[in-house]
């Protein structure tokens, strides 16, 4: 259950095939040398003094050396933990001081800037690794000899941190063991078929559980290979769709993709399945999609905690709106804060157990106490409802929850009620403080260009659906909503700026 070892056997015999393509420059690496590479980076950090439960953090751009670095700590038994590349010096130094790993990889261009941060946590090594894959991490590679076996690690064996995306707060590493990723990636390869005939079109951060455990894992699992795209750009994704067949995408993907003309039935080719999460996607996305492509998008619902936690089913009806069924070896219910599970149909928190499940946050036991029961159930933060069908809804997180006068409103619900109106393009509920209420209904609204829509007419629109107690009390117009790099919507940007646009 060692899950370097769990992708190498997935690849032998095929050491001359293709493992990666980078788009770009049309660089093609076989399997062979994606591993010769990995076992000469282990055995480069065992010899630095790395060993079995060392951090070895990485902030570099993506390239298919931080997959190799990625495999390399797991063949010397160290904890893979990618940092997301927006840190500034500042953020890099909080995540070093909290996971004080062994060895800190970056980007030469930054190596100067972030000295003072790395010094002051204490970090013994630093190597750099650029886009191309080169720096002293190579430097040192091809000097040290290929190791001979990996360093043995079991199922219960931490192989990465994952810091959280930040969306509710500030980050918090989670402690992902070999069996966690190792059994979502068998899962999740069985249920989307995976095989070795297929091709992913990769563009998404490989410091993300998206783009890192679900695309790299699962396609190597199965033997596949890669279009390593270094960012998303439509045209070269589209491109891509004439020897791809699958992509895992952002729904910000999904919708910039239909606004390319070039998007059509005759344009996706060979492709054979779409897979979005990490965001909710619009239904209106969804049914775009099928009507342009006739390709239903997959939408599937996991977090850095947990892995993958539910998808819509391969064979069978994939329901927009839904994230779907829970996977194989997955529990799910839906629970109120002290753990009462509800009755189906019911909205409440959403909570899972099972292999995939993380062992808990690095260096906060109370945090994870607070979110991890003792018998194994995980609080998700999310809030859902599952249909008689046994498919599940998201219907915001648990700290978006706007509760006034003592009633709950879910964002969800008003988000698409409003999303429905004419010259909408999407919307983001959420909680500002009220005097009586202590919270009240705050709603920004992105608006179709051109559309002159006021507040008068969305209220006017949708006062007949919903009770006024949870009609918006302000409604603010932005261009765009506050987003992260994963397409997630930032209702704390919105929050502390009251909604108003922050210039
Ligand atoms: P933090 O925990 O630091 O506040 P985060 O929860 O955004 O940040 P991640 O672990 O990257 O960090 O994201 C997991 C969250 O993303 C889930 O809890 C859920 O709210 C959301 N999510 C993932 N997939 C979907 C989906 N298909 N639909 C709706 N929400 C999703
Ligand atoms: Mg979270």
């Amino acid at each position: 259950n060692h899950l370097a070892q769990t992708l190498r056997l997935a690849s032998v015999g095929r050491e001359s095939t293709a493992f990666s393509t980078d788009p770009a420059t049309g660089e093609v690496t076989s399997y062979g040398t994606l591993w010769q590479n990995a076992e000469r980076v282990a055995a480069a950090l065992i010899g630095l003094g790395v060993e079995p439960g060392d951090r070895v953090a990485l902030q570099a751009e993506k390239s298919l050396g931080v997959l190799e670095l990625y495999l390399g700590t797991m063949l010397a038994g160290a904890i893979h933990l990618p940092l997301n590349t927006a840190y500034t010096a500042a953020e890099v130094g909080y995540f070093l001081s909290d996971a004080s790993p062994r060895i800190f990889v970056c980007d030469p261009a930054r190596q100067e800037e972030l000295a003072e941060v790395v010094k002051a946590a204490n970090v013994q090594t630093v190597l750099t690794l650029d886009a191309n894959g080169n720096g002293s991490l190579r430097d040192k590679a091809s000097d040290a000899g290929p190791i001979l076996s990996a360093v043995a690690r079991g199922a219960d064996d931490l192989a990465a941190f994952l810091y959280t995306s930040g969306t509710t707060g500030r980050s918090k590493g989670a402690m992902l063991t070999h069996g966690n990723l190792a059994s979502n990636a068998d899962t999740l390869r069985d249920l989307w078929q995976f095989t070795k005939d297929d091709v992913l079109i990769h563009a998404l951060p490989l410091f993300h559980t998206h783009g890192l455990f679900v695309a790299i894992n699962v396609t190597m699992v199965a033997g596949g290979a890669i279009r390593l795209h270094r960012a998303f750009n439509p045209d070269a994704i589209l491109a891509d769709f004439d020897c791809g067949t699958a992509l895992m995408g952002v729904p910000t993907f999904y919708t910039r993709l239909l606004g390319h003309k070039g998007l059509s039935k005759e344009s996706v080719g060979k492709m054979r399945l779409f897979i979005s999460g990490s965001a909710p996607m619009l239904t209106e996305t969804h049914h775009d999609w099928q009507a342009r492509t006739c390709h239903t998008v997959l939408e599937r619902y996991g977090m850095t905690e947990t892995c993958m936690n539910t998808s819509n089913p391969y064979d069978g009806t994939r329901k927009a709106g839904t994230v779907g069924l829970p996977l194989d070896g997955v529990e799910m219910r839906i629970a109120t804060p002290e753990g009462v599970v509800l009755p189906q149909g019911e909205i409440g928190g959403i909570e899972v157990r099972g292999e995939n499940v993380f062992k808990g946050y690095w260096n906060m036991p109370e945090k994870t106490a607070e979110e991890l029961r003792p018998d194994g159930w995980f609080i998700t933060g999310d809030i859902g409802q599952i249909d008689e069908d046994g498919y599940l809804t998201i219907v915001g997180r648990s700290k978006d929850l706007i509760i006034s006068g003592g009633y709950n409103i879910y964002p969800k619900e008003i988000e698409s009620i409003i999303d429905q109106v004419a010259g909408v393009v999407e919307s983001a509920a959420y909680g500002i403080p009220h005097a009586d209420f202590g919270e009240s209904v705050a709603v920004a609204v992105v608006r179709e260009t051109g559309s002159t829509l006021t507040d008068e007419d969305i209220l006017e629109a949708i006062s007949g659906d919903l009770a006024r107690f949870k009609l918006p009390r302000k409604i603010f117009f932005l261009d765009e909503l506050p987003r992260n790099t994963m397409g997630k919507v930032q209702k704390n940007v919105l929050r502390s700026t009251g909604g108003a646009p922050s210039q």
